[in-house]
């Protein structure tokens, strides 16, 4: 096989000979996302798997020092290449799965037996997927649930051989036993021999000659099984929970693959979400808002309390301490406390659209005695043209100079004139439309994704 040099792992992980861990991470999610077999348009299978190598090595600290030291030769044989990557084990899983799932194999503590599989020895079953829909409260408070699964099992009519009872596996004639047969392969350097695993066979070194009835020889069949799940407390959209050995039984005789739950939650229709704070719009009346009093607001414990000051204005929040979401820990342990978030509740003023007679009377009272005109006149009008008038011709003058000078200018005119109360009322508005602005941040927020990488 015509030996080529390897290209240096820095290089192929786009990144700089000092980057940190996390950059590493981050160049490794982008470019295998683009790069990944199952990506039709920019999918790369070689390149793929040289940047999985480039990273088991450089996502670890000893090997990456060794490789900072010794170059190529200094890691030879710590990584597992990805020859023999089974991508078929991971389908049914989004590009992102895919990608946390190689990251959960490289992820220290020497996990992932997969890259060390002997050819035609046993193999790890395929890990599966689960997209599990909780409701809002469930998520907040935690639940237990049942996993309903269909997943492949040892085959019980022929104890997973896959031959028919009374009938054993013979060795297979093709590769003589050994799984594996040598091909010739005309390459762009010339001819170059590899080995593969014996199609004859699929690698196992054995055929079966009486293949058994229950699953066509197969030695696993799919079965139901029910799994349970407890959910923790405070979980959050897109987390993914891994229920171990729940996945597929591997073939010959390897062990089962696990099941990643990935969790959905319901919106509701009174709480919003923002991590561990929850928002609630509150609509109060114009005599509470004026007159401030009490009121009862709902939060995930049912309905509490609140006390609302008098002259409170539409859109102003109030905190209701540790009335959030609790603290995600990962574990579902009752009884334990944990830290909560808060509740902000959005008050919002709303206008009463239909009057009782009396209703209107007694409004129309309370203007006369604020000394509020409910109409205007033509005298008014008239004064207000004038007024504009005399400010049209002070801002056409100021036109030619600075724009810092325009404006201390209009503002010098506007204090000679008196007319304070046209600014007060402006910066009412400012203010108030500050407030909805950052409400609308947190709503726009709480539907943002967590993970900041979409
Ligand atoms: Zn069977
Ligand atoms: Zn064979």
């Amino acid at each position: 096989m015509a030996i080529m040099a390897k290209k240096d792992y820095y290089e192929t992980l786009g990144v700089t000979k000092g980057a940190t861990a996390e950059e590493i991470k981050k160049s490794f999610r982008n470019k295998a996302r683009h790069l990944h077999p199952d990506n039709k348009d920019s999918g790369d299978e070689q390149a793929f798997k040289e940047l999985a190598e480039a990273y088991e090595i450089l996502s670890d600290a000893n090997k990456r020092a060794s490789y900072d030291r010794y170059g190529h030769e200094g890691v030879q044989g710590a990584a597992r290449g990805f020859d023999n990557f089974d991508f078929s084990s991971v389908s049914g899983f989004g590009m992102d799965d895919i990608v946390d799932i190689l990251d959960t194999f490289f992820g220290g503590g020497g996990g992932g037996a997969r890259g060390q599989q002997r050819r035609g020895g046993p193999e790890q079953g395929a890990h599966l997927k689960y997209d599990l829909e909780i409701d809002f409260l469930e998520a907040v408070f935690g639940t237990d649930k049942t996993l309903t699964v269909r997943r492949l099992e040892d085959c019980e009519g022929c104890a997973g051989s896959g031959a028919a009872p009374g009938s054993n596996p013979v060795t297979c004639v093709t590769c003589a036993g050994m799984g594996q047969v040598q091909q010739v392969m005309n390459t762009f350097f010339g001819q170059a021999l590899r080995v593969i695993a014996c199609p004859a066979c699929q690698g196992s070194g054995q055929k079966i000659d009486k293949p058994c009835k229950d699953c066509k020889g197969e030695a696993l069949v799919r079965k139901q099984r029910e799994f349970q799940l407890k959910v923790p407390a405070g979980i959050d959209v897109g987390t993914r929970l891994r229920l171990q050995t729940a996945g597929d039984k591997g073939r010959k005789g390897g062990p089962y693959g696990d099941l990643f739950i990935v969790v959905h939650i319901k919106e509701h229709e009174t709480f919003i979400r923002d991590g561990e704070t929850i928002h609630v719009r509150q609509p109060i009346s114009y005599s509470m808002a004026a007159l401030g009093g009490e009121i009862l607001v709902p939060t995930v414990e049912g309905a509490k309390s609140l006390k609302v000051a008098s002259g409170t204005q539409s859109g102003t929040t109030s905190q209701m301490k540790g009335m959030g979401v609790p603290r995600f820990t990962g574990q579902a342990r009752k009884g334990e406390t944990v830290r909560r978030g808060d509740q902000i509740v959005h008050l919002v003023v709303e206008t009463p659209s239909r009057l009782s007679g009396e209703e209107k009377k007694l409004l129309e009272k309370l203007a006369e005695l604020r000394g509020e005109k409910l109409t205007v006149s033509k005298s008014d009008i008239a004064k207000s043209e004038a007024e504009a008038k005399g400010e049209t011709k002070a801002e056409s003058k100021s036109e030619s100079d600075s724009e810092k000078k325009s404006e201390s200018v209009a503002s010098e005119k506007e204090e000679a004139k008196g007319s304070t109360q046209n600014r007060k009322n402006r910066d009412k508005k400012e203010e108030s439309s500050k407030e909805d602005a950052s409400f609308l941040n947190k709503i726009v927020d709480a539907f943002r994704p967590k993970n900041g990488e979409t």
